[in-house]
């Protein structure tokens, strides 16, 4: 009987791998798979993933964010995600949060939190996208 533990358990881990975020992200939609993505962490909040989805025909970059040991309150913490163009001029920045804004501990299942943030009308001429983790007032 106990040769059957392994078959049991094998769900349960793939559950536990997808809770933690530890997966790679999906490939990016062809049309935008050029473009370049850069994640900047701060002292507080550190960008671990980043990639671009689409959504009911909508472009998203989606991303997770975890807390830096040590850090304690990420409610001041926002992203700023910078559109760039081959010569690193900014076409556009938006700040947005993430969520849950206080980041739970690493240690728990759920040491993350997550953004969603819409890209449309997206600037034809981007190649680059920085999704930057910054403290405090513009
Ligand atoms: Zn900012």
């Amino acid at each position: 009987m106990k040769r059957f533990k392994p078959l049991v358990l094998a769900p349960i881990a793939a559950f536990a791998l997808a809770l933690t975020g530890c997966v790679t992200p999906p490939p990016p939609p062809s049309d935008v798979a050029h473009i370049k993505l850069e994640q900047v962490d701060s002292s507080v909040v550190r960008v671990e993933r980043l990639w671009l989805a689409r959504e009911e025909g909508r472009l998203f970059a989606v991303g997770d964010v975890s807390k830096n040991l040590g850090a304690d309150d990420t409610t001041r913490t926002h992203l700023d995600v910078v559109l760039l163009d081959a010569n690193g001029v900014t076409l556009r920045e938006t700040s947005v949060q993430f969520e849950p804004r206080q980041i739970p501990r690493a240690h728990r299942m759920h040491g993350h939190s997550r953004f969603h943030v819409l890209l449309d009308p997206l600037p034809p001429n981007v190649v680059r996208i920085e999704v930057r983790a910054h403290e405090g007032a513009h």
